[in-house]
């Protein structure tokens, strides 16, 4: 059994932004704490190549569609290359093998009686990819999203019966599980009850997609070809790609992680596609919430849009994934603030936990001949480790549930417990008499194994800080045993070396 994680496929109309880069971390976090939990992973994600919008950014570019996707795709791939993450399939829309996936999935829906041919008429949004569904839109009328007038179409377009599907997505959508936060599942199951309608498949004015089989000038609509690359994903390595070798090997996904304005194609029209090609739905599918700056939308035409690589240059990965990984609830909305990000940078990681591992590490090395201390022989007290086994435990819990800000600030709250733990025992006062050897010992070394601890559950959410806290402590950890095991108390050795402390985090400055 493996744990099937996607992101969107994102469209290559542009280079990743910040929204595409905020998903993209957080399922690499989830991936990494299953992996680590013992679980086979497979983290899908990829990109979404056709349709009209990429025809016309070609064209106006004046190169060939291809072309642009190529370019825009490596942009991506390099892109997920300087943020670490470790995804296991990059899906590409415009591969043969998907190309072969979509036909084999569509001959499925034909056989099904799911298919017919209609004609589709309304106001269209290229940039949404969607026909606005209010009837009174006139030719004024605009995108609600993109601010762009809508176009105007009337074709011969293959339809695919939704409406069929009526009562079994009924029963899928009113399921707890399936669709999260719940606030959103409120407003699909409000959707849905207003009646599905047959949504059209193909389109004949657009060359750059996937040819429908035996229905000529056709090619499919660019949702029904790109959701079928979290199938197609799964297939990519294998000798024979087809439907089988995806349900053999993986599917169904066990979560969808995507925007919120993408949730009505994954929580309806994807599952009434897969009922009807007799295949599995996803278990899950969480919309997120959107990302504003200093609490104002960001927008090309605002000049607000913050660019994630510059971020990255500035600030490194690790810090900007704490920041949006633990300061944003999954599922809210999430304002980046910049001396709000400096602060919680400087408070948490700086202070409380790099502050934390520097200065117990040096007592511990200047009382103790450069090593952790030895304290077999007198168990004083065990308030840390009780507290630690309460925080690990809710770790686990918030990781298992996808709320990763509660599970970052577990760790957090471990550090700063520890923190408090050692200005109460105030070490370097009952050092001054030498008849309070052991019970230093006892109290630093609680220390240090709570910070060895606060390392570990780093590591799925910041792995490179986890890492140099781990080399502070002596290089201890052992990817080749079990992490959760590792996560009990008392592991750190009496007496092995600790080397000489370095900062683990550089202090941030206000702009
Ligand atoms: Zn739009």
């Amino acid at each position: 059994m493996s744990f099937v994680i996607t992101t969107p496929l994102y469209y290559v109309n542009d280079k990743p932004h910040l929204g595409s880069i905020y998903t993209t971390l957080i399922c690499d976090s989830i991936a990494r704490y299953k992996r680590l939990s013992g679980e086979k992973v497979i983290f899908i994600t990829g990109v979404d190549e056709h349709g009209l919008k990429i025809q016309r950014t070609a064209s106006n570019k004046n190169v060939k569609p291809q072309v642009h996707c190529d370019e825009i795709s490596n942009i991506f791939i390099q892109n997920w290359r300087d943020w670490d993450i470790t995804y296991n399939k990059f899906v590409r829309t415009s591969s043969k093998n998907h190309e072969s996936i979509v036909d084999e999935f569509y001959r499925r829906v034909k056989k099904s009686d799911d298919i017919y041919m209609g004609v589709q008429k309304g106001w269209y949004c290229v940039g949404c990819e969607e026909f606005k569904d209010n009837p009174e839109n006139s030719p004024t009328q605009k995108c609600p999203i993109h601010q762009k007038t809508l176009e105007w179409k009337n074709e011969e377009n293959l339809f695919f019966k939704l409406s069929k599907y009526q009562s079994q997505i009924e029963d899928l959508i009113n399921k707890p599980s399936f669709i999260q936060p719940k606030e959103r599942r409120n407003e699909i199951i409000n959707f849905v009850s207003k009646g599905l309608k047959d949504f059209s498949i193909s389109r004949t004015n657009v060359s750059w997609g996937i040819p429908v089989p035996d229905t000529k000038n056709h090619t499919f609509y660019v949702w029904f070809d790109a959701l079928l690359g979290y199938v197609s994903a799964i297939s990519q390595n294998f000798s024979n790609p087809s439907l089988e070798t995806s349900i053999n090997n993986g599917w169904p996904a066990d979560i969808h992680l995507i925007g919120k304005d993408i949730l009505r194609f994954h929580s309806v029209y994807w599952p009434a596609m897969l009922l009807s090609a007799g295949m599995k739905v996803p278990k899950k599918v969480f919309g997120h919430g959107f990302l504003t700056r200093e609490g104002q939308k960001m927008g090309k035409s605002l000049g607000n849009v913050l660019d994630p690589n510059l971020l990255l240059s500035k600030y490194g990965k690790e810090a900007v994934r704490w920041y949006l990984l633990k300061d944003i609830t999954l599922g809210n909305d999430g304002d980046f603030q910049n001396r709000r990000f400096v602060d919680i940078i400087n408070n948490d990681l700086a202070n409380t936990i790099g502050n934390l591992l520097n200065r117990t590490s040096s007592m511990s090395r200047k009382w103790f001949n450069n090593k952790v201390p030895n304290n077999e022989d007198l168990i004083i007290d065990n308030t840390l480790e009780l507290y630690s086994k309460e925080k690990v435990n809710n770790y686990i819990k918030h990781f298992n549930s996808y709320t990763l800000d509660l599970a970052a600030n577990d760790l957090l709250d471990l550090a700063i417990n520890t923190n408090l733990y050692l200005n109460e025992k105030q070490p370097w006062t009952l050092i001054k008499d030498k008849n309070n050897i052991s019970l230093v010992s006892n109290i630093i070394y609680n220390v240090l194994e709570s910070i060895r601890i606060i390392g570990l559950l780093l590591l799925p959410i910041l792995p490179d800080l986890s890492s140099k806290i781990d080399i502070q402590l002596g290089s201890i950890y052992d990817k080749n045993k079990s992490w959760i095991e590792q996560l009990n108390w008392g592991i750190l050795k009496h007496e092995s070396i600790l080397p000489i402390p370095n900062p683990i985090i550089e202090k941030l400055e206000y702009e």
